[in-house]
């Protein structure tokens, strides 16, 4: 057992699972993993790593893991950009991992990410019933109407009314 390289995966916020001392009950795994979501987006950022609870369980030549997941981000509504934040869970993760013989240990990290990855809404909305912001005016209609509905679909003959033309 390389204890160093483990605890150097620890300190790295991975979560890898000592699978040469593993007994064959198998084992349970709790924590939080540290900044490892790069998700690479102007809008989605997340506040923290994943927190998982998640039950490992030796089934022959493989390990078979399953439990959920968690995450907290913050996002820019996609509708009217105000800055919010959300938890995204995976409550039926349950991937199965082949065991190398040769491996003193198993790093599932790559697995979490993807996991919770496929979890992010591509458009993130505040809230569901977001009105967004008039395409007009720019107001944001979650505070109310603006008042160029009123004015109905004539307001872009009168925008040019307004250059003379
Ligand atoms: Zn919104
Ligand atoms: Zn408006």
């Amino acid at each position: 057992m390389n204890e160093k390289l483990f605890r150097e995966m620890q300190d790295a916020g991975r979560v890898p699972i000592d699978v040469a001392r593993m007994d064959e009950d198998g084992a349970t795994l709790e924590g939080a993993t540290g900044d490892i979501l790069d998700l690479h987006s102007e809008y989605i950022r997340p506040l923290g790593g994943i927190a998982y609870s998640l039950e490992a369980t030796p089934a022959g030549p493989e390990l078979l893991v399953r439990g959920s997941l968690r995450a907290t981000l913050e996002a820019e509504c996609s509708r009217c950009n105000r800055t919010f934040s959300f938890d995204v869970s995976v409550d039926g993760f349950a991937e199965s991992f082949e065991l190398d013989p040769a491996a003193e240990f198993l790093d599932i990290t790559d697995a979490i990410r993807e996991a919770v990855i496929l979890e992010i809404p591509a458009f993130p909305v505040h809230d569901p019933g977001c009105k967004g912001l008039c395409a007009q005016c720019g107001a944001d209609l979650n505070d109310g109407p603006c008042g160029c509905a009123a004015k109905g679909s004539d307001s872009r003959w009168g925008a040019l009314d307004g250059l003379g033309v």
